[in-house]
C-alpha cells in the first residue's frame, strides 16, 4: 500500500481539499509554493500513462476543478502542473501556485508551513471547491 493509499483510507493524516468517488485532493507536506496540491486517483496506479483513458481523463478533470479553486484562494499569477513520480509510486498531479518560474521549481528548497497555516490554506480552497 502506498503512502497515498493510507492517506486516502485516513490512516496517515492529511490536509484534505477536496475528494469525490475516484479522487482525492490535499496539501504536499513540504510544498514548493504556498498553496502546492496533490491530486491522485484513489485507485493505486504507479504512472500517470498506466491509467485506463477514463480514469486518466477523470483525473485531469477532477484537478481542473481543485486548479480553479487553488486559483481563487491562494494569490498567484495562475497555477503550474508538474508529474514527477519520483518519489511516490502512486501517480499524481502538483498544482502549485505560481508567481514566478521559479515557484516550479523541485530541485530547490521546500518550504515548512506550521500546522495551523496549511490547516487554513486547505481550508481556503476547499472553500472555493
Ligand atoms: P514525486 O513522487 O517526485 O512527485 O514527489 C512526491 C511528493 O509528495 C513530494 O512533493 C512530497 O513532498 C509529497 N509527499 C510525500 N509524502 C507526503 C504526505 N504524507 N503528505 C503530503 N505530501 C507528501
Amino acid at each position: 500500500m502506498t503512502i497515498f493509499s493510507r492517506i486516502v483510507a485516513g490512516e496517515i493524516p492529511s490536509y484534505k481539499v477536496a475528494e469525490d468517488e475516484n479522487y482525492y485532493a490535499f496539501l504536499d507536506i513540504n510544498p514548493v509554493a504556498k498553496g502546492h496540491t496533490l491530486v491522485i486517483p484513489k485507485r493505486e496506479v504507479n504512472y500517470l500513462f498506466e491509467l485506463d483513458e477514463d480514469e486518466y481523463l477523470g483525473l485531469w478533470a477532477f484537478a481542473r476543478k481543485v486548479a480553479k479553486a487553488l486559483e481563487a484562494a491562494v494569490p498567484c499569477k495562475r497555477i503550474g502542473v508538474a508529474v514527477l513520480g519520483m518519489e511516490v509510486p502512486h501517480c499524481h498531479i502538483h498544482l502549485v501556485p505560481l508567481n514566478t518560474e521559479g515557484d516550479l521549481n523541485f530541485a530547490k528548497q521546500k518550504l515548512t508551513l506550521p500546522a495551523e497555516e496549511m490547516q487554513a490554506i486547505a481550508a481556503a480552497i476547499a472553500a472555493k471547491m
